[in-house]
């Protein structure tokens, strides 16, 4: 059974609306190329909603609309319901962070009179992807009085990019032989960052090594940190540039993390358009380090979301343990996470019954993982059902779909450790074209249906 494609059910006020929708959701992604610039202008976005800092509310019922930023990286959003918190929360939870390279701890070296700086990729990648590309870096450095520098170099037409290089075809011939997955290896995800000797009269160690010392100048003048400060800095190499319109026709939008941001940001969206008192408290989830396995205390695996639900609790007075646990295990979540699109340029990863084809909708995955299921969150069929009610009562138009053949591959997404509460959970998405390359390509009709489908489910699953 096929599903049709979105594009079709269309009118005017849909085309006029879903423009306006890819237009500020191409402005989230040149805003956050990073997930502390994801959560800073996802803050600013509530904040302009009346959404109110968790950690200042005293009190909290019916209506009332709070977020809660962890550590800069990952974030919470409430809109608390009419119905008790035991009967459960709507949650739509997606991730901020996306593959890149991220700058090493003792990173700046100099070699053949260029300097550069040495990285280690972040999630997967196919590394011969991250070369002769024009790269921008984005990041914090952390000083040691408590001061933190704020780094975005290679965005603005007036910045300059930084980049990997590769060898020239002339010389390749042993390389051009290898597999692809050695073609570039990690340690040459090297970035060149400068090329000119700082001309000076004395300093021994600017004559040994004048390029670093030149750049390391231009650190300590514009941005006013030195090489030590590397040690406790995080700075993200990524894709320079915006995200654009794609294809003649527009449809589609091609930029740097639609993995995840696409699905962060339709939730945003659908969030935003609540009613004022939803009948069950929603919840908008955005975590980090889902790319390298939700770990760390910003991941998904950290108790920040159970514990913010119990901080509500409190706000409600109206907190037990007991209380707490019955209100997780009662949730409802879409995990919103994007999907592998069928691509007809390499048909034998799919089986095509059961892909995602852009621009068909939202895309649903009953499971995920690979070679028999395993790591997978495996929905149930009863809250499937459920969900199609929901779909076909508000004019969703959705798809379900595996990531691949089976047995080919497969993928992760936090589903299966909100699973662990006991609530009911599935993968819920975009469909994505070259997912994890640089510049990954979605549809626009994906993405509208995907705020549809969000909103719809926040207000009326139960
Ligand atoms: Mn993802
Ligand atoms: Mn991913």
């Amino acid at each position: 059974m096929e599903r049709k494609n979105a594009w079709k059910t269309y009118g005017d006020d849909d085309l006029n609306a879903l423009e306006l929708l890819a237009k500020r959701y191409r402005g989230f992604l040149d805003a956050g190329k990073t997930e502390r610039e994801c959560v800073r202008e996802a803050v600013r976005l509530a904040r302009a909603r009346g959404f109110e800092d968790m950690r200042a509310a005293k009190t909290a019922g019916p209506g009332d609309r709070f977020y809660l930023n962890w550590m800069g990286k990952a974030m919470l959003l409430f809109v608390v319901g009419r119905a008790p918190l035991t009967e459960g929360m709507n949650i739509v939870g997606a991730h901020i962070d996306s593959p890149r390279m991220d700058v090493k701890q003792n990173p700046l070296y100099e070699d053949g009179d260029l300097a550069y700086l040495d990285t280690h990729y972040y999630g997967g990648i196919k590394k011969y992807q991250w070369v002769t590309l024009p790269l921008a870096l984005h990041g914090v450095v952390a000083k040691k009085d408590g001061t933190l520098i704020d780094i975005v170099i290679g965005e603005d037409a007036d910045d300059p990019v930084v980049g990997v290089s590769d060898l020239l075809i002339h010389l390749a011939g042993e390389q051009m032989a290898k597999k692809a997955s050695v073609v570039i290896e990690g340690e040459q995800l090297n970035v060149i960052v400068g090329g000119r000797p700082l001309v000076s009269d004395d300093d021994d160690e600017d004559e040994k090594k004048p390029v670093k010392a030149a750049i390391l100048r231009i650190l300590k003048e514009k941005y006013d940190f030195e090489e030590e400060d590397f040690l406790s800095a995080e700075i993200e190499v990524v894709p320079a540039g915006r995200a654009r319109d794609f294809g003649l026709d527009r449809s589609m939008i091609i930029g740097y993390g639609h993995d995840d941001r696409v699905c962060a940001y339709a939730e945003l969206e659908a969030v935003f358009d609540l009613p004022e008192v939803p009948e069950h408290t929603c919840v908008c989830l955005l975590s980090d380090k889902e790319e390298i396995g939700s770990v760390g205390a910003t991941g998904m695996q950290a108790r920040y979301f159970e514990n913010a639900v119990a901080e509500l609790m409190a706000l409600t007075g109206d907190y037990s343990e007991l209380k707490l646990r019955r209100a997780l295990a009662a949730s409802r979540m879409l995990s919103c996470d994007v999907s592998a699109a069928f691509d007809p340029n390499f048909p034998s990863g799919f089986e095509k019954k059961n892909a995602a084809f852009l621009g068909r909708g939202v895309c649903f995955n009953k499971f995920t993982g690979s070679r028999g299921k395993a790591g997978s969150n495996d929905a149930n069929a009863e809250f499937i059902g459920r969900l199609r009610r929901v779909m076909d009562d508000n004019g969703v138009s959705f798809q379900t779909a595996e990531l691949g053949k089976v047995d080919v591959g497969g993928g992760g997404t936090i589903a299966y450790i909100c699973a662990l509460y006991g609530m009911e959970v599935i993968d819920s998405g975009v469909a994505v074209l070259s997912m994890h390359a640089p510049w990954e390509i979605i549809n626009k009709a994906d993405l509208y249906e995907a705020v549809k489908a969000y909103r719809a489910f926040l207000v009326d699953c139960d």
